[in-house]
């Protein structure tokens, strides 16, 4: 049925599916369980590592000797891609957005650690500079492989579409699945893979960053990619991709008091750890849908933890501040 891309060994796979007991009483219903993708286990994990399996063995088989990515200062996508190269013998290079900040912490201290040469874009085009220090890589022959931002090509998106036949093997069905969505990739391959492997649960990402149109039609031309990519085409309108943009709140990476109240609440009654810029919002608006009654009491509901969590440190003080 499905061909398997080229893949390498990263994560510890299948991630744990647990109950949050406390939590699912605390808020008098649904029952709620997290999938913990933030235990992939590449340097602090997260849902990159699932996608870079398949975008490291790509770059690989392209004889790369440099992966070269851009992101956010505190971007986990950049620590997991620098860390990816790291495992398979490459260098990294990161564009990462702005000026360099007096302490280095989170994911920037790890990055730092692993030991990636990082370009500051300093207020210019991130794109802009992405293209022109991949040039110059090729030119002094370091033979660079850009993998996408957020790791959101059809390749390592096809990573979440075999998530989602990893989850319905653990055997627990549900009636939603609700995660912290960005550039799309994790959504697109969940919504391939629930196609491809049979999974009739909601899937709905909790945007991070743009707004619902914009991200059902990226989520929803790649989810396109990934079917065809895996042997089962088939082409996803953008109103089928479930995309709630209530809780962008000041942009992205800027904290209110919806992230600070999420993450003390899954803390204190399961002892679980969200983090401030991607799984704070997404819990903090699945609290909300709950709340509101737009998720039912009587719900099956699975929060997909894509990691972050070495972002709180860099976070330190909006965190005490906001809650
Ligand atoms: C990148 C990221 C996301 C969003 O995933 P996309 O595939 O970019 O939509 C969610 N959570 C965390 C912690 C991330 O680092």
């Amino acid at each position: 049925m499905s061909e398997i891309p080229d893949r390498i060994n990263l994560a510890h796979l299948p991630t744990p599916l647990e109950p949050l007991p406390r939590l699912s009483e605390a808020l008098n219903g649904p029952e709620l369980w997290v999938k913990r993708d933030d235990m992939t286990g590449l340097a602090f994990g997260g849902n990159k590592t699932r996608k870079l399996e398949f975008l490291t063995a790509d770059a690989l088989s392209h004889n790369a000797r440099t992966l070269i990515t851009r992101g956010a200062a505190q971007s986990n996508h950049c620590r997991q891609t620098a860390a990816a190269a790291r495992r398979c013998g490459l260098d990294c290079t990161l564009v990462l957005s702005g000026e360099p900040p007096q302490d280095v912490n989170g994911n920037l201290l790890l990055d730092n650690l692993l030991g990636a040469t990082i370009v500051w874009t300093h207020g210019r085009d991130p794109d802009t500079v992405l293209r022109d220090t991949f040039n110059r890589l090729k030119d002094e022959g370091a033979e660079p492989c850009l993998i996408p931002y957020g790791g959101s090509n059809a390749i390592g998106a096809c990573a979440y579409a075999f998530a989602i036949q990893e989850l319905i093997n653990q055997g627990e069905p549900f009636d939603r699945i609700v995660f912290a969505s960005s550039s799309g990739g994790t959504q697109a391959g969940m919504a391939a893979g629930a196609r491809l492997f049979g999974c009739s649960s909601e899937i709905l990402g909790i945007s991070v960053e743009p707004d619902s149109a914009s991200l059902q039609q990226t989520v929803a031309g790649l989810a396109s990619e990934v079917s065809a990519l895996l042997g089962d085409p088939a082409s996803f309108p953008p109103d089928s991709i479930h995309v709630n943009d209530s809780f962008l709140g000041r942009g992205y990476g800027v904290l209110s008091s919806l992230e600070p109240e999420a993450i003390r609440l899954f803390a204190q009654h399961e002892g679980l750890l969200l983090d401030p810029v991607y799984t704070g919002r997404a819990a903090g608006g699945l609290l909300a849908l709950i709340r509101s009654g737009l998720i039912g009491k009587d719900e099956r509901v699975l929060f997909w933890h894509t990691g972050g969590t070495p972002g709180l440190f860099a976070y330190a003080t909006e965190l005490l501040s906001k809650s």
